[in-house]
């Protein structure tokens, strides 16, 4: 069996072939060009492998509404030349596979849930705090997508005091966690990489307070048994202990369980799966779109 597996982002396609085993075989990164360059190169590129299913975890807003007459297609992003892109429906029909698509963070939070750090659990969260900040969300056992799918890169938060920069850089909203704490805020806050910010300079106790704040929101709101924090930026390791000490003292005692009051170690995780968490939950997309043919 060959797998098919997309993860397509706004600054770069990577497309791989894996097995029902979950190994994923050989690997091809583009750049996301136009929708007219881009995916004739991905076709073409998954057509001479002879691909049986196709699994795409994508970067959105996207429609999930299977009923929907633009169903897999990319809405509103801010990549103009991808706004109603039929990524999905293109795919599909030109490989002439069973296919199926979710957002990147659902797909991700899929392959931690089924194989990674919240196997066995009912829910989790994954928050990928990258280019820019999204979450995928596994609750009773089903990734949520409700009225299109949850967009919580764009949650409000409190501008904390000491913040050069409180409004954050959303082009859309004031002080959203994404203009808060991607990747690119803290550039534009400190005028240097993120990267390159030593782990002593205040930003990272800055971001560490924004990605609490996060974390107890999530909490009260989803109630979800591990929070799992992916992307460029959580490559910081110093940020998971000082995340879990801002969320438990936030909470202040509230929410009285045990793997909260202890400190909230196996809460707030690192991705069991490292940096496959996206391919692989591409793959098992890929799986489901094979059985739900069947
Ligand atoms: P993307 O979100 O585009 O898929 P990443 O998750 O790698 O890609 O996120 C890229 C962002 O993460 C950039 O803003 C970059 O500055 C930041 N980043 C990448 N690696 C690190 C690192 N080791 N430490 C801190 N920030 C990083
Ligand atoms: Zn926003």
């Amino acid at each position: 069996m060959r797998l098919g597996t997309l993860e397509a982002g706004g600054t770069k396609m990577v497309l791989s072939i894996g097995n029902e085993q979950n190994e994923l075989l050989e690997q091809l990164t583009l750049p996301t060009e136009t929708p007219e360059v881009t995916i004739p190169a991905m076709l073409a590129w998954f057509l001479e492998r002879k691909i049986d299913a196709l699994g795409i975890g994508t970067f959105g807003p996207v429609d999930l509404n299977p009923a929907s007459p633009t169903y897999g297609w990319i809405t509103s992003t801010p990549k103009l030349a991808w706004q109603q892109a039929a990524l999905l429906p293109i795919l599909r029909d030109g490989l002439r596979v069973p296919a199926k698509i979710d957002t990147d963070v659902n797909a991700a939070a899929l392959a931690e849930w089924k194989l990674g750090a919240a196997r066995g659990l009912n829910s989790c969260m994954y928050v990928t705090i990258g280019t820019g900040v999204g979450a995928g969300l596994v609750v009773e056992g089903r990734l949520v997508h409700g009225l299109l799918h949850p967009e919580l890169g764009h949650m409000l938060l409190r501008p904390e005091s000491g913040d050069p920069s409180p409004k954050g850089f959303c082009p859309f909203h004031e002080s959203c966690l994404e203009g808060l704490a991607s990747g690119p805020a803290m550039e534009k806050r400190w005028g240097k990489k993120a990267f390159d910010l030593p782990p002593d300079h205040e930003a990272w106790d800055l971001e560490a307070d924004y990605l609490a704040q996060m974390c107890m929101n999530a909490l009260c709101a989803f109630s979800p048994e591990k929070i799992i924090l992916g992307g460029g930026v959580m490559q910081q390791k110093h940020l998971f202990p000082r995340i879990r000490e801002k969320t438990r003292v936030r909470l202040n005692g509230y929410i009285r369980h045990p793997r909260i009051l202890n400190g909230l170690e196996d809460l707030i995780t690192e991705p069991g799966l490292g940096t496959r968490s996206g391919a692989l939950g591409a793959l098992l997309l890929a799986r489901e779109a094979l059985e739900e043919r069947a």
